[in-house]
């Protein structure tokens, strides 16, 4: 298709040094122009049955060509997944399933991000990275009501209470953020086992290798030096020029 970007990308999730269970679920999608990121929610019944489902509603089924269509059939699949996680949780539990998504959708020369929960998102362009999410924590609330700043979220004991995630109530809000694609953008999705303990100063000087898989390994590897104590999962997604100009 002329004009549209060619795709290279990299993924992998890793247990990390102190869990002995992965409760994150990535998915690639390359052919679809769609990744996702999926974190189990810890502390609930089976965050990894959550994440490997919420992986599944994706990985069998081919998204529309069109970009708004596409943007829209995520969302509903957000929606439904959520009320599968919903309906499959035990009612007279207090502990559902849930899982955090964190989808990137790539269409001609246009994208967009659509999260529910901490598992972030970010675009690296001409050298500088950009948090594209914002964490759906009860700390991030706080900051975006002025009553804590970023630096002392970051240090906060209760910063990764989840104010939203799939499959915890019965109804969830999916925000959405779009734009166009540039040439030589690349994308980051990853779970809060990487942004944890890996700044994200590091991270950019990490992306900046050129090699997706090799930059993928080095942040894995960041984090076990960090100490690794939550699973981590990463996927890199490369904009490169097309034959025949962009
Ligand atoms: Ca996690």
């Amino acid at each position: 298709m002329s004009g549209t970007p060619l795709i290279r990308n990299a993924g992998s999730s890793d247990p990390g040094l102190k869990r002995s269970v992965n409760e994150d679920s990535i998915l690639l999608h390359e052919d679809h122009g769609f990744w996702l990121v999926a974190d189990g929610m810890g502390g609930h019944e089976r965050g990894d049955v959550a994440s490997q489902a919420a992986v599944a509603g994706f990985a069998a089924c081919s998204l529309p060509a069109d970009f708004e269509s596409a943007v829209q059939e995520v969302a509903n699949r957000f929606y439904q997944i959520n009320h599968q996680l919903w309906e499959a949780g035990d009612p007279a539990s207090a502990a559902h399933m849930g899982t955090t998504a964190v989808a990137l959708l790539i269409r001609d020369k246009r994208f967009a991000v659509l999260w529910v929960g901490d598992s972030r998102a970010y675009i690296f362009r001409s050298g500088g990275l950009f948090q594209l999410s914002t964490d759906h924590t009860q700390v991030q609330e706080l900051v975006d009501e002025g009553i804590l700043t970023q630096e002392d979220a970051r240090n906060h004991p209760m910063s990764h209470v989840l104010s939203r995630a799939l499959g915890v109530a019965p109804a969830v809000q999916v925000d959405i953020v779009q734009d166009q694609l540039e040439v030589g953008d690349r994308f980051l999705l990853c779970s809060d086992g990487l942004t944890g303990p890996v700044d994200d100063n590091q991270i950019r000087i990490l992306l900046g290798n050129p090699d997706p898989h090799a930059a993928a390994r080095s942040l894995i590897a960041a984090a076990h030096d960090a100490g690794a104590p939550d699973n981590v999962s990463v996927i890199i997604v490369d904009a490169l020029p097309p034959t025949g100009g962009f």
